[in-house]
């Protein structure tokens, strides 16, 4: 077994502290990770808090993981020791299910093994990347492409499939109007996707104090949801709306920015299911969808897309007590883009 340092909540109302566990050995087809960087994505704070319902505890939180390879089992063909790899937010699914070999493993019938707050199939609970060390399975570990940093890539294995997956599935690109509600974790990623795919980039944050960053990371317009004027001159102009806010908004009003056959895509994960109403859709037979982050082939794909536009994430590098209170300013919109921890604060 391997002796695993790690952050772990031990209850939906206690913060962080050090937790010390045990992880297998590598099996034939595991790789050992030695983690350098773990990014916290607010789907960490719902969790914890037990937001969702069903949480597991203690927690050892954290999907946006990257490293380098320490160990191999014998029978591993694609990942050498010294490689650089990622993990994202699950570790192992079915492998048999039509979602499953359609490379759509998040979307399993019998559902995907999380990589954390969840259950391996023989029950062993998943710890996250809150850790210093993690053992994967290599057809769930990702390969992260030598011109990221890994540090900056670290939130791509969650913020950047997550935003990533619907703008592809929707065809986002040239000609084609996005809007990104919310700029926080996965809305900066959206908004540099979706640029780089050579969409018109909108983003619709509370208030314009964010206004100059939005056009740094390459939207074309931003406009403030606090001012009624924003839902009047913009109604009826998107092809595609990425919400990525993690409390109810009023979806209706959201929606009649949709032009004619045009898709509202629900991102962020609200504990209160918001009231539709069929106008809304009806009028401008528009959609309204949800996605969940992105498949292993996705997610490579997506990576290789990165470092072939020159893309990473926007991150503010924390040691791992500084955790909590990292929570705490995401919770206020203080963050810019990312929390990403340095694991070796750890220690060994
Ligand atoms: P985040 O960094 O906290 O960003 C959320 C953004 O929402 C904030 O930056 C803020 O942007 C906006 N916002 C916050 N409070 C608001 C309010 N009261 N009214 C309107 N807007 C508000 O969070 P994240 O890590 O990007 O995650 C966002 C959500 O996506 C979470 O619910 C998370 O669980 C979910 N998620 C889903 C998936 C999936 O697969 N579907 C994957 C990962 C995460 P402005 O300041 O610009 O308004
Ligand atoms: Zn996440
Ligand atoms: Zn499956």
């Amino acid at each position: 077994m391997i002796p695993t340092k790690a952050y772990a909540a031990p209850s939906a109302t206690q913060p962080l502290g050090p937790f010390q566990f045990e992880r297998r050995e590598p099996g034939p087809h595991d790789v050992q990770i030695d983690i350098q960087y773990c990014g916290i994505c607010h789907s960490d704070i719902h969790q914890i808090r037990d937001e969702w319902g069903g949480s597991i505890f203690p927690m050892v939180p954290g999907h946006e993981i990257t490293g380098v390879v320490r160990k191999v089992g014998s029978q591993v063909k694609n990942y050498q020791v010294g490689d650089r790899v990622g993990v994202g937010c699950f570790v192992d699914s079915c492998r048999e299910c039509d979602s499953c070999r359609e490379g759509l493993e998040q979307y399993c019938d019998t559902g995907m093994v999380g990589t954390y707050n969840s259950r391996e199939k023989n029950g062993t609970p998943t710890y996250g990347g809150y850790s210093n060390h993690i053992v994967v399975d290599e057809q769930y570990v990702l390969r992260i492409p030598e011109k990221l940093p890994l540090d900056q890539a670290a939130p791509l294995l969650c913020a950047g499939i997550t935003t990533y997956s619907p703008l592809r599935h929707w065809n986002a690109g040239p000609g084609k109007k996005v809007a990104v509600i919310g700029l926080g974790g996965l809305g900066h990623m959206a908004v540099k996707i979706a640029h780089a795919m050579g969409a018109e980039v909108t983003v619709l944050s509370q208030s314009l104090k964010k206004k100059a960053d939005g056009a740094r990371l390459g939207a074309d317009h931003f406009h403030a949801t606090s001012d009624p004027k924003t839902f009047k001159e913009l109604s009826g102009t998107f092809d595609l709306i990425l919400n990525t806010v993690s409390v109810e908004l009023d979806w209706n009003q959201y929606l009649n920015l949709l032009r004619r056959d045009g898709t509202m895509v629900v991102l962020g994960v609200p504990t209160k299911a918001p009231n539709v109403h069929a106008f809304s859709l009806i009028g401008g037979r528009r959609s309204l969808a949800g996605s969940l982050i992105g498949g292993i082939k996705e997610t490579q794909e997506m990576l290789d897309f990165c470092a072939k536009h020159g893309i990473a994430s926007d991150i503010e590098t924390i040691n791992i007590d500084q955790v909590n209170a990292a929570y705490e300013r995401m919770l206020t919109g203080e963050v810019r883009y990312r929390f990403v921890i340095d694991i070796r604060s750890l220690g060994n």
